[in-house]
């Protein structure tokens, strides 16, 4: 297929396993023919055919690479030296950046992007606990620690409910107080996923939708047999749109629910005595499912009483990201808003995404409501 305007607004992202290798490395033994360029925009500018690297200037160890590069069937991918990782899906294990040898939680880990990324951050003196409530999907986890090469930091919790993870009882709580980060990546709607072909997205949601309550219909022919420029629209029958509102009422209770679980998950973090950072990501551009859920943890009982709050948007390294939350849904509050981090799949290069770093400054540790 041929390079064109879109498909250069795509680059390939790969995650360089710390583990096993540096960036510097990379670059020098494998892409040396390829000409770094500092900006993301240089990237999207670049002609896709042409050699170019981006290093990454937010996600330590990420690079992008334009399209039409050749990773899938690369020696490195294959070994694990290097991750195929979407540019967002590297913010939370990067805004989370727990310090090496700390012990830290993947609350919902498979298929293991995040757990290996934090594996690689902590460091062979670290801990990563990784649950995973589906068994077969922890098998997929367990796969993608081997490759990593991280088997010795990980310890995969396969078929463990995080919800049901208890830091106080006698068999955990030596293990488990000492847990400092935690990242929940929990099960969302998907809506900000855009599938890739060859070169480009495709969108599964962001572009807008059709109108719900109109259809297209066929063209109307003008007298004298000449054909109408303009489509015209057909009203929808009223069968139709009772079948469009219960599709819209069945979308509205599936993002409830789910916004339930993603709530509950991250209060339930939020009780580790030990944990002073929760990181919290979805790949939905739902507001339902990331500044709501943001504020229905602030307003809770437990963020209340250990003093959780959102970090301010100067406090993290990702101050200069310039799509931030959306105020209207914080309820108009800004600093709360700042502090969350928004992807745009077709601006910055990815999936649609949100990441949010909670805080917690004092020491009210061992409340158990
Ligand atoms: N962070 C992963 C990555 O980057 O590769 C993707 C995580 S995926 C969005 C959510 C995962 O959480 C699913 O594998 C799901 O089975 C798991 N999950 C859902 N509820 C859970 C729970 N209560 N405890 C543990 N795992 C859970």
């Amino acid at each position: 297929a041929a390079a064109n305007a879109t498909s250069m607004r795509f680059p390939r992202w790969v995650r360089v396993n710390t583990l096993k290798t540096t960036v510097a490395d990379v670059l020098a033994r494998h892409f040396s023919d390829h000409k770094p360029v500092r900006l993301f925009e240089e990237l999207l500018s670049e002609d896709m055919t042409r050699k170019t690297v981006y290093v990454d200037e937010f996600v330590p160890g990420l690079l992008g690479f334009p399209a039409s590069t050749e990773l899938i069937g690369h020696a490195l991918v294959a070994d694990g030296t290097l991750f195929m990782q979407d540019r967002a899906s590297c913010f939370p294990a990067a805004l989370l950046a727990p310090p090496e040898g700390a012990v830290v939680v993947d609350g919902t880990a498979a298929p293991g992007n995040k757990t290996t990324h934090l594996a690689a951050i902590v460091g062979k003196g670290g801990r990563v606990l990784a649950f995973e409530k589906d068994p077969k999907r922890a098998k997929t986890l367990e796969m993608m620690v081997g490759k990593a090469g991280a088997e010795k930091i990980v310890e995969v919790r396969a078929g463990a409910d995080f919800l049901l993870s208890d830091p106080w009882s006698e068999t955990e709580k030596k293990r488990l107080a000492k847990v400092s980060h935690i990242l929940l990546d929990p099960s969302c709607s998907g809506s900000g996923i855009v599938e890739r072909n060859e070169y480009s997205y495709i969108p599964k949601t962001a572009a807008p939708p059709p109108a719900p309550t109109s259809r297209a219909g066929k063209a109307k022919k003008r007298k004298g047999g000449e054909k109408e420029e303009t489509p015209f629209v057909k009203p929808l029958s009223k069968k139709e749109e009772e079948e469009v509102a219960k599709q819209a009422e069945a979308e509205e209770e599936r993002l409830r629910s789910l916004s339930t679980f993603q709530t509950r998950i991250i209060k339930h973090a939020m009780r580790y005595p030990g944990a002073h950072y929760i990181s919290y990501s979805t790949c939905s551009v739902h507001s339902q499912e990331n500044e709501q859920v943001v504020m229905a943890v602030l307003s809770s009982e437990v963020a209340k009483q250990r003093g959780w709050r959102v970090q301010k948007r100067e406090e993290t390294g990702f101050r200069h990201w310039p799509r931030r939350g959306l105020v209207e849904e914080c309820d108009g509050d800004e600093e709360i808003a700042g502090g969350c981090v928004r992807f745009d799949p077709w601006a910055d290069g990815g999936i649609g995404f949100f990441v949010v770093l909670f805080v917690r400054d004092g020491s009210v540790d061992g409340w158990e409501g």
